[in-house]
């Protein structure tokens, strides 16, 4: 049986890849300082004998000290995350992100234990090379706009993660994750699918940003954690950095014509008039936001590596989250 470290362990991603560890018998730590994360994300595992909830932040040295001494593998995902506090709360993004690494790494070197970094898309920034490889350029706007404050915080902490595995030897494992679903996900750090779903529950019209044009491509949560598990169990993802997610494109505006569909479907009425609410970008970010057009990822390295690729598509992940939510 291993000892699992989870940092940011009740959030969205985090919360799904604590249960699934603990459904294989490990033992599994979470530390999460409730920032983003939510106890209701982890209160069905809390009577599991077999996880421990530190409600601390990962700047606390001591508590991560002796987290990090007691355990076997790190998976580092606590983190400030979403555009919306990106642009409210740069301080905080900035500092949490490049400082909680930075601790993390150091004590998984003082006592030799293996971690794997949680990254983002948002490292390519606006490179409009689609897909994006994982050698390829990152393309960054200035830094009087925030939101390019993130893809820096997260570029550090993979240059850090490289860096201790180069000069240390530190065994350590970076995955990009580009847009990750599923049930869990809030609508209030400004996440597109959890927030058009709530608007056509509630009857509200669904915000577009911009023309809709843009596309994304979801990847469901359980595809992702299924990936981060692989990589962390394979020796030759050690010292190397993954993307994971699907490359399946839609627009943002299809996107909200599905879900609407899929919400009809269920005997709910929606909004007959003004379903779909077009809001410029400089209302719903901030004057001068800069959007990414298209983000898909090339899975060619771990596909090869490890064999992963998502199996549930986006249908299969939007009717989950709707039939769940309607039941609550
Ligand atoms: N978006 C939207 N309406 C919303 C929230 C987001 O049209 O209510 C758009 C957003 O501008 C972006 C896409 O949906 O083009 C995905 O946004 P999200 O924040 O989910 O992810 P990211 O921008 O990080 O890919």
């Amino acid at each position: 049986m291993n000892n699992i470290l989870i940092t940011g362990g009740a959030g969205f991603i985090g919360s799904h890849l604590a249960e699934k560890i603990l459904n294989e018998g490990d033992k599994v730590t979470i530390i999460d300082d409730l920032s983003t994360g939510k106890l209701n994300n982890i209160n069905h595992l809390l009577n599991n004998s077999n996880l421990e909830f530190i409600n601390d932040s990962i700047l606390n040295i001591d508590t991560v000290d002796r987290l990090i001494k007691n355990t076997d593998i790190i998976f580092h995902l606590a983190a400030a995350v979403g555009v919306y506090l990106i642009v409210k709360d740069p301080v905080k993004v900035i500092e949490t992100n490049i400082l909680g690494t930075h601790s993390i790494l150091q004590l998984a070197s003082k006592y030799n234990k293996k971690v794997l970094i949680a990254s983002t898309s948002e490292i390519y920034g606006k490179n409009s090379h689609v897909p994006f490889n994982e050698e390829d350029d990152r393309i960054l706007g200035p830094t009087t706009k925030s939101r390019w404050s993130y893809s820096t915080s997260k570029a550090v902490d993979e240059f850090l993660g490289l860096a201790y595995h180069k000069q240390n030897g530190l065994a350590v494992t970076i995955f990009r994750l580009f847009n990750t679903v599923g049930p869990k996900q809030e609508s209030r750090y400004g996440m597109v699918i959890p927030r058009l779903i709530d608007q056509s529950i509630q009857k509200k019209p669904l915000t577009v940003y911009g023309d809709g044009l843009q596309t994304r491509c979801f990847c469901d949560v359980d595809d992702v954690v299924n990936g981060i598990l692989a990589l962390s169990k394979s020796k030759k993802a050690i010292g190397e950095v993954f993307n994971i997610g699907s490359n399946i494109e839609i627009s943002i505006l299809d996107l909200a014509k599905k879900i609407l569909q899929i919400v009809r479907k269920n005997n709910i009425e929606t909004l007959t008039n003004n379903q779909i609410k077009f809001v410029p970008y400089d209302e719903a970010y901030e004057v001068g936001f800069e959007d990414m057009l298209r983000r898909v990822p090339d899975t060619t390295k771990i596909k090869s590596l490890i064999g992963w690729e998502p199996k549930i598509s986006l249908d299969q992940t939007l009717n989950r989250i709707i039939s769940e939510k309607l039941a609550n």
